[in-house]
């Protein structure tokens, strides 16, 4: 059996009833997509608009139903790269990125499904939105400001540590905030994924009650920057 199927099975056999696994193939080349794809994985996440358009133009014949996310800092000049092609854009960090995605949406007569980036690491490079800013744009998004954009969950890293209580802390913040933000804004029906967790800590962040992780690593080797 091929590692990448090998890690694939391991992985799938430990994920609960109900939460998704994101193969995170950014810096892997298509004949990796199509193993993992071929191994039964359908949804794969890129962090670079141009890696995503030309792995799909690579992929789009041989895995008719591949789904594609993105998980990366997306720049607002790069919108047209990445929207028309991903399922869920994962990483939208700011209100401006926010306010131009609806824009795209509404003049492409399109609904983009995204989760918010939340800030729980006790870092200070770790980007994303506080609580508070949380809280404040979800108001303005039942309030209908924005038209053309899917309110679908949130997304957080933990900080970049080995010390297991640190990070078991960061996503009990994250998990804390997702119940909360449920419970306030109960109008927005998509607003169920929580995703939290990759290669280094999927295990905690199921443990703490994720609904999606992102793995890159533990499924395709490390990356050869
Ligand atoms: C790269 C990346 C991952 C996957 O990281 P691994 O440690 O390889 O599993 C998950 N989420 C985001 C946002 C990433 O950029």
């Amino acid at each position: 059996m091929s590692p990448v199927k090998e890690n694939l099975e391991t992985i799938i056999k430990e994920l609960p009833q109900g939460a998704t696994l994101v193969a995170v193939s950014k810096f892997h080349p298509s004949e990796a997509i199509r193993e993992a794809y071929e191994a039964g994985q359908r949804i794969f996440a890129e962090s670079r608009p141009q890696e995503l358009e030309k792995k799909v133009a690579e992929l789009a014949e041989s895995c008719p139903d591949i789904e594609w996310q993105f998980i990366g800092h997306l720049q607002t000049n790069k919108l047209k790269m990445v929207l028309p092609y991903v399922s869920l854009v994962q990483s939208v960090d700011s209100v401006h990125l926010l306010k131009e995605i609806d824009k795209w949406a509404v003049s492409n007569q399109r609904t983009v499904n995204i989760l918010l980036e939340v800030h729980v690491a006790q870092e200070e490079t770790k980007q994303g939105f506080y609580d508070e800013e949380v809280v404040d744009l979800l108001f303005d998004a039942v309030n209908g400001k924005y038209k053309g954009v899917n309110f679908c969950g949130i997304m957080a890293m933990a900080t970049n540590t080995d010390d297991e209580a640190t990070v078991k802390a960061d996503f009990q913040r994250a998990t804390d905030l997702f119940d909360y933000l449920r419970d306030t804004f109960h109008e927005l029906k998509d607003f169920n994924i929580l995703s939290i967790g990759m290669s280094s800590d999927w295990r905690i962040a199921l443990e703490e009650g994720s609904t999606m992780v992102r793995i890159g690593t533990a499924i395709f080797g490390s990356r050869g920057y």
